[in-house]
């Protein structure tokens, strides 16, 4: 087994990518290959059944972190309406009713807000991210990013309802930024850029 000093709750190889280059400034001596994912170590997924972000992005670092043995970070997040309550919220995933099915969630919300005017389409992405320690210190850090909804998906990067959020101050989709871009004003790079003193904590310790 590689030597492991932290573990990322995620199936997606890229989110190391993000954590690791905001790690990189803190702890230079970090590598990609020491960040585990849930990919390598035989586990099945835990239900995520809390009510809020911060809660299901704890049960994923806890159940990961008791099976390492390693200090862990999950994160969850999703897009919050402002004119829906903040739906779709932790159901983001799966709004349109199969988990993941980005084009059926992307457009039921299109649906669902065609007769709402520009200047009430507000909404935020919204990502909590937990880290787990094996001392059992658990710490929770959100991240938002703010924009507004468009009436019709623009661009083709990025994923899920990226191609109608216009962030804040900004002209271009989420979809329509480069990738670099978007991980610089992200709510997933702001709830990790807050953790991150914690997990250097956590690897030093
Ligand atoms: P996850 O917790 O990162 O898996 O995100 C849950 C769901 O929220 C995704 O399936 C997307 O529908 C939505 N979501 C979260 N972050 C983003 C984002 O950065 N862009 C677009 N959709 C997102």
């Amino acid at each position: 087994m590689p030597d492991f000093k932290l573990v990322l709750a995620t199936g997606n190889r890229h989110k190391v990518d993000e954590l690791l280059a905001i790690l990189a400034p803190l702890m230079p001596a970090l590598t990609k290959d020491q960040i585990a994912t849930t990919s390598d170590f035989d586990v099945s997924e835990p239900v995520e059944d809390a009510t809020s972000f911060e809660g299901n992005a704890l049960i994923k670092a806890r159940a990961l972190a008791r099976v390492t043995g390693l200090p862990t970070v999950a994160d969850d997040s999703g897009l919050s309406v402002d004119i829906m309550g903040g739906a779709p919220g932790i159901f983001s995933a799966r709004w349109a009713g199969h988990h993941g099915d980005d084009e059926g969630n992307l457009n039921l919300l299109l649906g669902q807000l065609h007769d709402v005017p520009a200047q009430h389409r507000g909404a935020q992405f919204v990502c909590a991210a937990a880290l787990v320690t094996p001392t059992g210190s658990e710490t929770v850090e959100v991240g938002v990013m703010r924009g507004t909804l468009l009436d019709e998906p623009r661009g083709y990067n990025g994923f899920g309802y990226d191609p109608i959020f216009v962030p804040e101050g900004m002209s271009q989709t989420n979809a329509q930024l480069a990738p670099e871009q978007k991980n610089t004003i992200s709510h997933r790079a702001k709830a990790f850029t807050a953790l991150a003193p914690r997990i250097v904590e956590a690897l030093k310790g």
